[in-house]
């Protein structure tokens, strides 16, 4: 059955790329709601955005989404990975500013806060998408694929022109692996030259070591170094669960990728969607992750 949070929850954090202070209130919503996000400090037009791929507008740099009114959110794809990761189909996010709080750079703050509250069960069947047929999006050497499985799995390598990240990948299961202990905390990266032409742009004004692993050359800026040999692919994989979850449902299917970011992860749903073929909606009686479901339970119960 589809789920909501038990109860609202407030957050307030710095964007990575506006700098600016936000406030964000995560608040139950009922079934069919889907994840919608809306922003407080804009009140003279429409301030709602589904946070679907179809609103997607940029994914230079992180994945924002907006609304026909020009009202935007940017860097929605890590709270997206907490609600994919918590089985959460309906969630209001308010927020007071242009972009959802950075906080370390992973999911982990997310999950402790969705998991601090627990969640509710709803009346109507869980919504999920399940791939009948391999569907391939390809651009420049990089690729995604999403193909029939009985799981929801995804499988990320990238491979990068430098001895601190290099070729790496990881793999996860939703359905039978836990997201929170091993790719949740994950967090995001860049390199120094890129994030001072950045800043010249007006960009990644908040970032700091404080909420990204930084690299200069090749040597990891941040004193702790990395928090796994292969953090920069768990982090890809964080942000495609994210991404992907914009599809507006769970994907029942195998995603894999090789260097592949938020402009493939976009364009493979636009793609997806356009391929009727492809794919079924179908309803879920029961909520497939058991894992989670458990440790949710546990966190309620205690
Ligand atoms: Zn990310």
């Amino acid at each position: 059955m589809q789920q909501t949070l038990a109860q609202k929850i407030a957050l307030t954090g710095i964007g990575l790329h506006s700098g600016v202070e936000t406030i964000m209130t995560i608040k139950p919503a009922r079934e069919d709601t889907g994840i919608v996000i809306v922003r407080d400090d804009v009140t003279d037009r429409d301030n709602r955005i589904p946070a679907r791929y179809d609103h997607v507008i940029d994914t230079r740099l992180c994945t924002v989404v907006g609304n026909k009114a020009g009202v935007t959110v940017g860097t929605v794809e890590h709270v997206m990975a907490a609600l994919r990761a918590c089985d959460i189909d309906n969630a209001i996010l308010e927020l007071d500013g242009p972009e959802i709080p950075v906080f370390d750079g992973s999911s982990r703050p997310f999950i402790k806060a969705i998991d601090s509250v627990g969640v509710k069960t709803l009346s109507a069947p869980r919504r999920a998408i399940r791939i009948l047929k391999e569907v391939r999006y390809e651009e420049e050497g990089k690729w995604v694929t999403l193909s029939p499985s009985t799981g929801s799995s995804f499988d990320v390598t990238i491979d990068f022109d430098n001895s601190s990240i290099g070729r790496q990948s990881a793999k996860i299961d939703l359905y039978t692996q836990d997201f929170e202990s091993q790719i949740s905390d994950a967090r995001t990266f860049g390199f120094l030259h890129e994030v001072n032409a950045l800043r010249q742009q007006g960009l990644a004004l908040g970032g700091s070591l404080e909420n990204a692993v930084v690299i200069d050359g090749d040597t990891i800026l941040n004193p702790e170094g990395t928090r796994y040999d292969n953090e920069f692919a768990r982090h890809k994989l964080l942000d495609a669960v994210g991404d992907l979850y914009l599809a507006g449902g769970i994907i029942l299917g195998a995603y894999k990728s090789y260097k592949a970011g938020h402009a493939l992860n976009n364009k493979m749903l636009q793609h997806l969607f356009v391929t009727p073929e492809a794919f079924e909606i179908i309803d879920l009686e029961h909520s497939p992750c058991i894992l989670r479901s458990e440790s949710v339970f546990e966190t309620i119960v205690a």
